[in-house]
């Protein structure tokens, strides 16, 4: 292969990635697991992006009902014309590792005893707590997840922890198994999705292997890290053998660590006695990051990923994108498959051409509620907070720069914007817009803020 071309194959291979993101947001998660994780980008050429399926009826499958759809995504991300070729490749590896996980070649390879049925499951040595960026959001799950890899079975038992997708929860429970193995090499850990377990119960039981199953994940396991445990609602059967699972490694004093996207009293179609053993050890929870952290992420996958990443991007990024970590590392990916493929910097200018689809849709531009919104996340405050009465520093400074960004940005005048933050004076307003004015060049605070808001604002 010459070099172009693989260089080629990997901005191919980087492109479909993303597609792959945007498509798993969009369509059904089965529907995904079954069609969409099988293939594999096999490179590129002519505009034309290589696809392996590993059947004849996946082809068509796809061809029949997705080929459009992948096109255009590709298409989109590209920023140009692509054509998509699908191809057989019966001999096309099974997908082994977890769906958030990126394949990662060299990781630690954890199996599940000596049973050949057993799905093996690969911690992604990328997930560790090194790599983690901890913050008031996540600190204290990080914590947590911590003194558990230190010291299993012996600190939290179950450990269970729940919060929204894209925040890291499937990270966290790789790095416990990645920490456990460094210090000892010989643990058995499994780190299986609940669909897995799921699924090899399934096998096991069709294939009359129940003693076996049983074996791997009691008897031959000393810790057991289950993934995403809300797909166990209304799964009758998963759940009682789960449930016995469970009681065995618990009772053998077996650290046990949970995720989940809710509550274990929230979990619908969950067994009493499931929920009571989720609630018996710690539950710690996840929440979106605050700026900083936003910030201090992407400046980590920009330095792992070597790519140069200005801090009016990484600020731009951080500001539009306040919800979910996965998309946050997503854009900033995409923008590199593109610099890289245009050979261009990543510029202020690119990510806001590049980002539209993303952080521009037409009741947020230059709203003041739009306004109100990106300062309540810059300042990791509410938006009820702004249009409130509340007189103290953390919440008055930012409110001034919103009045002063709606003054100066939604053309409203000073009464109209008082309005707008819960029915201040005027003569409120006009104070905050002249202070905003005549401290912006000497405060550095007040710049940044300002700066970088505007730099956010799409119009
Ligand atoms: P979840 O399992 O909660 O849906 P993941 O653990 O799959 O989320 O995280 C999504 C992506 O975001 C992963 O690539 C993960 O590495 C990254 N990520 C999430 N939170 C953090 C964080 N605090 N620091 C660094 N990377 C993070
Ligand atoms: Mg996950």
């Amino acid at each position: 292969m010459s070099l172009s071309t693989a260089v080629e194959k990997v901005d191919a291979v980087t492109a479909w990635g993303v597609a792959l993101d945007r498509i798993r947001g969009r369509i059904h998660r089965q529907t995904y697991d079954t069609w969409f994780r099988p293939l594999r980008c096999t490179g590129n050429g002519d505009g034309t992006v290589h696809l392996a399926v590993p059947s004849k009826f996946h082809h068509d499958w796809i061809s029949d009902n997705y080929l459009g759809f992948i096109t255009e995504q590709l298409t989109d991300i590209c920023g140009r014309d692509v054509e998509v070729m699908l191809e057989v490749a019966p001999d096309l590896a099974p997908v082994v590792e977890e769906p958030a996980a990126p394949p990662v070649a060299t990781s630690p390879t954890v199996t599940t005893g000596d049973s050949k049925n057993a799905p093996i499951c690969r911690l992604n040595d990328r997930y560790t707590f090194e790599t983690f960026v901890s913050g008031p959001s996540n600190q204290f799950a990080h914590a947590a997840c911590q003194a558990v890899a230190d010291q299993p079975a012996r600190t939290y038992n179950p450990l269970f922890i729940y919060g929204g997708t894209g925040l890291g929860k499937t990270h966290l429970l790789h790095a416990i198994g990645l920490q456990m193995l460094e210090r000892d090499r010989s643990t058995r850990i499994i780190y299986v999705s609940t669909e897995s377990f799921m699924n090899d119960m399934i096998d096991s039981v069709r294939h009359e292997k129940m003693e076996a199953f049983r074996a791997r994940y009691r008897s031959q396991c000393d810790v057991l890290l289950v993934d995403d445990i809300q797909f166990l609602g209304g799964k009758d059967r998963t759940q009682e053998e789960f449930f016995h699972t469970f009681n065995h490694l618990y009772e053998s004093e077996r650290q046990i660590v949970i995720t989940c996207d809710k509550l274990p009293s929230e979990i619908p179609g969950i067994e009493e006695r499931l929920r009571t053993r989720f609630q018996c050890g710690l539950l710690v929870d996840i929440k979106a990051p605050e700026m900083e952290t936003r910030v201090a992420i992407l400046r980590n996958k920009a330095e792992t990923e070597k790519i140069t990443l200005p801090d009016d991007v990484a600020l731009f990024l951080a500001t539009n994108i306040t919800n979910n970590v996965r998309e946050l590392e997503g854009s900033l990916i995409r923008l590199q498959a593109f610099a890289s493929m245009y050979h261009t910097p990543i510029t202020l200018e690119l990510a806001r051409e590049q980002l539209k689809s993303l952080v521009s849709t037409p009741d947020r531009a230059l709203s003041p509620d739009h306004i109100q919104k990106l300062v309540a996340n810059y300042f990791s405050i509410k938006v009820s907070d702004l249009r409130s009465q509340r007189r103290h520093r953390a919440v008055s400074l930012p409110r001034q720069i919103a009045m002063f960004l709606c003054r100066k940005h939604c053309h409203l005048s000073f009464p109209e914007i008082g309005e707008r933050f819960g029915g201040k004076d005027h003569s409120t307003v006009i104070s905050a817009v002249r202070k905003i004015e005549s401290n912006i060049n000497s405060d550095g605070e007040i710049k940044k803020a300002v700066e970088a808001l505007e730099n956010s604002l799409v119009d």
